[in-house]
């Protein structure tokens, strides 16, 4: 099994925060309020997740810098390990450096997701300055754009009271199809069935060849919509997708919580309600991802 979707929560990623929220605390006592544990150095917060991964059966997963600018964390994660880790990185597009960040991660750190945050970062997707950072995934076949639809809370962001003055509206996945139209190569990614715009993340998809989506957390979005259950979820999208661009995640992000067993549990049930075979099953929980991120040779 491959996790498509976790955080990787490194010291860096909360001294951001901390600096952010402006009351000059360190990384210690941030995670003390969060009652979180405390990162250490990336080399040994990547050991951790290794570990972790070992225990829950799960071979590979994705891990992504969640702030700008930590890019080197989880570049120093994934050298430890190339073989079970694959590293994605948010980007802000509107940083004036955001190409040749974007570039160097690619080239020199050996990262394989740009990670979009439009609402977060109030940036339209139709931007030339998205264009210009997907120009450079383009530019680099295995290189995956993963962009952030529907709904979007920060869980920790909460926790610490930090504003998040997110606009909704331009993280819809009709945008993505946009730009999966002018890419035809890149891989793009929409996290969490787009979030609470599954009907949009259902036609784009429908519409590019090159959008998956993926079925991290808990998924409560699917409060929304009247009835929905993830059965139906799983069921519409494998219907209208295929299987093949289905990746499973977890969301998972901090420990002591660790890998999120839970929802592996929910989703697998999920599927099997939904009547998803066995090999398609297979394709989501871990072939998809190794076909659009294989194992690199060293
Ligand atoms: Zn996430």
């Amino acid at each position: 099994m491959n996790d498509s979707h976790c955080h990787f929560f490194s010291s860096q990623f909360f001294a951001t925060l901390s600096k952010q929220r402006g009351r000059g605390e360190t990384v210690e006592q941030l995670c003390g309020e969060l009652q979180w544990d405390e990162p250490g150095a990336p080399e040994a917060l990547a050991g951790r997740w290794i570990r972790e991964l070992d225990a829950s059966g799960v071979r590979r997963s994705a891990l992504i810098a969640s702030v700008p600018g930590d890019e080197g964390s989880v570049a120093a994660a994934i050298a430890r390990h190339p073989d079970r880790l694959v590293g994605f990185f948010m980007l802000d597009p509107s940083a004036n450096d955001a190409v040749d960040r974007t570039r160097r991660a690619i080239t020199e750190l050996g990262l394989r997701g740009v990670c979009l945050f439009p609402a977060m970062n109030h940036v339209p997707l139709l931007d030339s300055r998205v264009q210009a950072v997907v120009e450079i995934a383009a530019a680099h076949p295995g290189t995956a754009v993963f962009v952030h639809c529907g709904v979007l809370s920060v869980g920790v962001r909460r926790k610490l009271g930090l504003a998040s003055k997110f606009d909704l509206h331009l993280g819809d996945p009709l945008g993505v199809a946009r730009l999966a139209l002018a890419y035809p190569d890149v891989p793009f990614i929409i996290p969490h069935f787009g979030a609470g715009m599954f009907r949009e993340a259902l036609m784009a998809a429908d519409a590019c060849a090159n959008i998956h989506l993926d079925t991290s957390s808990s998924n409560s979005w699917i409060r929304y919509t009247p009835g929905l259950t993830l059965d139906t979820v799983f069921k519409t999208t494998v219907s209208v997708a295929g299987p093949r661009r289905v990746l499973f995640g977890t969301d998972s992000s901090f420990f002591p919580r660790g890998w999120q067993r839970g929802v592996y549990d929910a989703q697998k049930t999920a599927l099997t309600a939904a009547g998803v075979s066995a090999a398609d099953q297979d394709l989501i929980f871990g072939g998809n991802f190794d076909r659009i991120f294989p194992v690199r040779a060293a």
